[in-house]
């Protein structure tokens, strides 16, 4: 156990050394961009590490996986995160410990998850999830909704009891005309927030960027940015 704070400290600090450094040259204040991490597949005590070490952001992609892990560490100052791809049968679980949806794209899924955030009288933030290589209103391989789809998404949820909409995420692209291209990419994505920012002005949130490319999101704007590997180390298996 101490071993493993130890480990997850340095991770840590190097990841936050990695922000500030992209911020700086970036012109940024290193406040405007904020660290999730994701713990998909990493134990509930791990979580409890991280707390202890600052970190007030996580986030996971299963529910089966999340639901557990989220009770074992509701004494903690977390905010939960949900960003995987979400089945409506898993919208009521998932509401009763996240925060924040980052993966809406699709009407469907608006409406159950105001109906479940009603129902738990919690409000729940969403970001809607764009995926640049989908077809314009088509939908992406892993999840989102292709750009067509986004203001039609954005005001679904800005009218949906129990929902408030945050802003927009993505992930980049391994395919299509911005495969290998992460920030012309996040820099798109950062469009689409502006013009979404012209009828939503309170959606500000952009969450972009992960281990691997954490430097370009935040140099193409990002306010957020999800990292799993680089903190907790390499998933085993499929992750
Ligand atoms: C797993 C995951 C991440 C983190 O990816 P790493 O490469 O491990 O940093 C970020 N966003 C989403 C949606 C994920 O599923």
């Amino acid at each position: 156990m101490t071993d493993r704070r130890t480990e997850l400290a340095a991770n840590l600090s190097k990841v936050e050394e990695r922000i500030a450094a992209a911020c700086d040259a970036a012109g940024r204040k290193r406040e405007e961009v904020t660290l999730i991490v994701v713990t998909k597949t990493y134990p509930a005590s791990d979580v409890r590490i991280l707390s202890e070490l600052g970190v007030r952001h996580v986030a996971e992609n299963r529910d089966q996986d999340a639901a557990p892990k989220a009770a074992a560490c509701a004494d903690l100052p977390l905010t939960w995160h949900f960003v995987g791809q979400l089945q409506t049968n898993k919208v009521r679980s998932v509401v009763s410990y996240a925060d924040l949806v980052q993966s809406v794209d699709r009407p469907k899924l608006v409406t159950a998850l105001s109906t479940a955030a009603v129902r738990a009288e919690r409000e729940l933030g969403c970001l809607i999830q764009v995926a640049l290589d989908a077809e314009e209103n088509g939908r992406g391989e892993r999840g989102g909704v292709g750009p067509g789809g986004i203001e039609e998404l954005a005001d679904l949820v800005a009218g949906a009891p129990g929902l408030r909409l945050d802003g927009l995420m993505t992930v980049a692209p391994l395919t299509g005309p911005y495969a290998g291209r992460q920030q012309a990419a996040f820099e798109r994505l950062m469009e689409f927030a502006t013009l979404m920012r012209a009828t939503h002005p309170a959606a500000n949130m952009v969450s972009a960027g992960m281990s691997a490319d954490l430097e370009q999101a935040v140099a193409a704007g990002a306010t957020h940015v999800r990292v799993g590997t680089a903190v907790l180390g390499v998933r085993p298996g499929l992750g």
